[in-house]
């Protein structure tokens, strides 16, 4: 089985070809982050117009790097939710139009299971069930994978989700945006034990996140810098706030992990990438006999392979768009 799968849910115009839902044959990305680093962060008037330039392209160049043509495609899925409504139109609309014209079954993809999927890429024997970890610059979910596509959410983010929290700190910081990579190269210059930061918690939700409170015990540290005088040593500062947020991240998933008896965690999205979260993770599990999966950083932020792992899947299962699929910013996961 071969999907031809579109991404377009924010800032990212992506097209792959992946084989059996594992086997990636091109994975194109064009990414639009340098037309909107100087507005400090994605504007959606602009990012639908540049997906509307890139797409076509992008789609041109998966088929040949694959070295498929569309007659040879089984099926086109694309991301139709959650995320900015004009961005995902431009996908949704051009996988309508191939799939339409080529008479191939049209697959609707949650964007988040994409992220979850991009698992059983980099590990081919990985298999449902397990605990995963779905950290994106809009999501913060612990949940259970029961099946493919089959979610149990165990814990959520009452407020930020930890890839924001990444940039905030980076934007208060000058470090600019994109925020997360830069915190985790600047990260490694740093003590993590230099600043006691606040681990949030929800009282009587074990499993979910908070944020928002460490974000601004950061900003308060920053300000009574700036008051008094002092100096601020960012590594310092970024290493420690990256220390709680993945603490936070870590002990959680573990618990979970444990306290449901899965012998596997997965962790899925862009902060799947950062490098501090993935040492913590594995050590943690290392240390509780738990076998630790997270995708290269090339698969953890946004890209079209993730999504034709996940097409795959839903096509397996029968789950065929009608060609009146339409974009769902603020698609659930589990939701249809
Ligand atoms: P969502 O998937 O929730 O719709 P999104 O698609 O915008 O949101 P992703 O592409 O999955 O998010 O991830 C982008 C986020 O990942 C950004 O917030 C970015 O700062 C963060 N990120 C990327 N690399 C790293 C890193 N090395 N360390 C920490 N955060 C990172
Ligand atoms: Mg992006
Ligand atoms: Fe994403």
């Amino acid at each position: 089985v071969l999907i031809l799968a579109i991404e377009s849910s924010c800032d990212e115009t992506a097209a792959a070809v992946v084989k059996n839902g594992r086997t990636v044959l091109s994975n194109v990305i064009s990414s639009q982050i340098s037309t909107h680093t100087i507005y400090g962060g994605v504007v959606p008037e602009i990012a639908s117009r540049e997906h509307i330039k890139a797409v076509n392209y992008v789609i041109r160049r998966a088929l040949a790097e694959a070295g498929v043509g569309l007659p040879e495609i089984t099926a086109v899925g694309v991301t139709y939710g959650p995320g900015l409504v004009g961005a995902l139109l431009v996908g949704v609309a051009e996988a309508k139009a191939l799939a339409y014209a080529a008479k191939k079954p049209l697959i609707g993809v949650h964007h988040i299971e994409g992220h979850v999927s991009a698992n059983f890429i980099e590990h081919p024997d990985l298999e449902p069930p397990f605990v995963c970890l779905i950290v994106s610059g809009g999501h913060t979910h612990l949940v259970i994978v029961k099946d493919y596509g089959k979610f149990e959410i165990l814990g959520r983010t009452r407020d930020d989700a930890a890839g924001e929290a990444f940039d905030k700190v980076a934007r208060a910081v000058g470090l600019g945006y994109p925020g997360g990579p830069k915190v985790d190269r600047t990260a490694r210059e740093g003590n993590p034990h230099a600043i006691e930061f606040p681990r949030g918690k929800v009282d009587g939700s074990p499993y979910d996140f908070s944020f928002s409170g460490l974000k601004s015990a950061v900003l308060n540290h920053i300000n009574h810098a700036k008051m008094t005088g002092e100096e601020i040593h960012v590594p310092d500062l970024v290493a420690s706030f990256q220390n709680s947020v993945v603490d936070s991240l870590v002990s959680r998933t573990v618990m979970a992990a444990k306290e449901y008896g899965y012998g596997q965690v997965a962790i899925a999205g862009g902060v799947a990438s950062n490098t501090a979260l993935r040492a913590a993770m594995e050590q943690a599990c290392n240390k509780a006999g738990i076998r630790c999966c997270y995708p290269s950083p090339v698969l953890c932020t946004d890209n079209a392979a993730m999504i034709g792992a996940a097409a795959y899947y839903e096509y397996c299962n029968g789950n065929i768009a009608g060609w009146d699929l339409n974009a769902v910013p603020n698609l659930k996961l589990g939701e249809r």
